[in-house]
């Protein structure tokens, strides 16, 4: 009988004006990026925690240090790019990851196709990538910040 493993992932940053904003792997032009170690994406940390959740490795702090220089500025799909390797090196086979971004901006449905591309890429698994707005309320809703919630299923 297989062994079949869920796991979840949150993620949060804050806005920062003025910083590139990379967000679910694509460069969004126009957009106030998220302050952050690595470049912010919101979307991808939550993956990585998802995945990182359901094989029982941590999570994203422990496996690379929020302070790490290595990491500063690091490319989130790189970073996401890691954890797979991590958990498949530890004999997991990734069914798929979800991902939902909370966040007024950026319009994320415009370019959904081209993310899950990006995300599912650096996966190796489909990546489904779907938004949502609090409807102004709380942080993300303020504009303060952006924040993803993601799922990944593992099997081996
Ligand atoms: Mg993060």
């Amino acid at each position: 009988m297989s062994d079949v493993r869920t796991g979840i992932g949150v993620d949060v940053h804050p806005i920062e004006a003025g910083r590139d904003c990379w967000l679910a792997g694509l460069l969004w032009p126009g957009v106030d990026g998220c302050a952050g170690h690595s470049d912010g994406d919101v979307a991808a940390h939550a993956a990585c925690d998802a995945l990182l959740s359901a094989a029982g490795m941590g999570d994203l702090g422990a496996v690379f240090g929020t302070d790490d220089p290595r990491w500063a500025g690091a490319s989130s799909v790189s970073l996401l790019h890691e954890v797979v390797q991590r958990v498949t090196g530890a004999g997991w086979t990734i069914g798929n990851v979800a991902v939902q971004v909370i966040a007024n901006s950026p319009r994320l449905g415009e370019r959904r196709v081209e993310a899950q591309k990006a995300l599912s890429d650096a996966v190796g698994a489909s990546v489904s990538v779907a938004a949502t707005t609090t409807d102004g309320l709380g942080l993300t809703g303020r504009g303060e910040g952006r924040a993803a919630v993601a799922t990944a299923l593992l099997t081996r």
